[in-house]
């Protein structure tokens, strides 16, 4: 992440801090000192660098649990609404899943029950006024562990508990409908959250979009990569689609344009080589920036991304469902269809309710509409 600085790191994973994280602090210090001077501001910093580094602690609780299933977490980063883990890969099976998910809030567990047992007995009205300087700093820290805890098990997405939610459903039903069963959960919760949000707390309504759209993007990810495991590109591209001669005019772009409703136009050579693509808005900048006599080709997309016809998909995923096109090419180069987003929905759709469907090869060849 941009604007981070590494403070230190441990066992390979380096820990990071954004800017806005340090902004926080200098701001929190800024409003304890005018409200109680130097000390207050000391305490108040003092207090949320201990909150962050319990943070940390918890995100090495879910690092080193991952580890021993060889999954590396090269860097945390730090920022205002917490800590980050980027891992490598998420794991397959869904008891370790389980494992590295739980293993960050029991962190928080552990250090709140060290805290209550180094402290003795820690009045529960007094330890839940964290924002209350006078009270000691040691008893809030103990009750911020708890709600750390509770707050990540939370049974939706990005949170901790949405993951342990669907690893303890994937050991039943499958990974596919484990997390869409959870992430159906998770937007339940994050209409509540919303919901309490506008009576209360405007916080929560943040953390309501946040969890809905965390749980959306899981849902679609998991759903596409389950549609998608081992299907040959064959099976899943799209070969009636118009395609668009490199020799064409700007006109013969906008007829073409205007023919279909397709966004994205491969472009194609006398031998239907693939040059590139020209999407909607390529062409309507075509046609402002040049005369409709004009050739085309200098507003092809060049380098197109391209799989062969007997790829699987899998690997194409991550930038199909960024919204890519993707050119799928025969043994000599030659181009026969296209790899959607849609295409990729559709087959999801039909191994819904169908899941041992059999794609049949299709023999369309993409054509000119002129
Ligand atoms: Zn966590």
């Amino acid at each position: 992440m941009r604007w981070s600085v590494t403070i230190g790191s441990f066992k390979g994973t380096a820990v990071r801090i954004h800017v806005t994280f340090l902004l926080l602090l200098g701001w929190i210090g800024f409003a304890a000192y005018q409200r109680g001077g130097a000390v207050a501001a000391r305490d108040s910093i003092l207090f949320i660098v201990a909150i962050f580094v319990c943070v940390v602690l918890h995100e090495f609780g879910h690092i080193l649990t991952a580890r021993r299933y060889g999954i590396v977490s090269p860097v945390i980063t730090l920022l205002p609404i917490g800590g980050v883990a980027d891992m490598d890969r998420m794991p397959e099976k869904p008891g370790q899943e389980l494992l590295i998910a739980l293993a960050g809030p029991a962190v928080n567990l552990v250090i709140a029950i060290a805290l209550i047992a180094f402290l003795g007995a820690v009045d529960v009205s007094d330890a839940i006024q964290i924002g209350d300087p006078s009270v000691n700093l040691l008893k809030r820290l103990a009750a911020v562990n708890v709600f750390l805890a509770a707050f990540n098990l939370i049974p939706a997405f990005p949170m901790d508990g949405g993951r342990v939610l669907r690893a303890a459903l994937s050991i039943w039903i499958g990974k596919g409908r484990a997390t869409r069963i959870a992430a159906q959960i998770g937007q339940g919760f994050a209409f509540l959250l919303g919901f309490l949000g506008l009576f209360g707390n405007p916080l929560l309504l943040f953390i309501a979009i946040f969890v809905y759209i965390a749980a959306a993007g899981e849902a679609q990810m998991t759903t596409m990569s389950e549609a998608a495991r081992g299907l040959k590109a064959a099976d899943a591209m799209e070969t009636r689609i118009a395609v668009i001669d490199r020799g064409s005019t700007v006109r013969e772009a906008i007829d073409i344009l205007l023919a279909t409703s397709q966004d994205e136009f491969p472009v194609v050579d006398a031998a239907r080589r693939l040059s590139g693509f020209l999407s909607r808005a390529n062409i309507i900048e075509a046609l402002r920036d040049s005369d409709p006599g004009a050739p085309i080709a200098p507003f092809v997309r060049q380098e197109p991304a391209t799989i062969g016809v007997g790829d699987t998909v899998d690997a194409a995923l991550p930038s199909l469902t960024g919204g890519d096109v993707i050119g799928v090419l025969d043994g000599d180069g030659r181009f026969l269809g296209l790899l959607t987003r849609q295409s990729l929905t559709e087959i999801m759709m039909i191994k819904d309710v169908r899941p041992d469907w059999r794609f049949s090869p299709r023999d369309d060849s993409p054509r000119t509409v002129a």
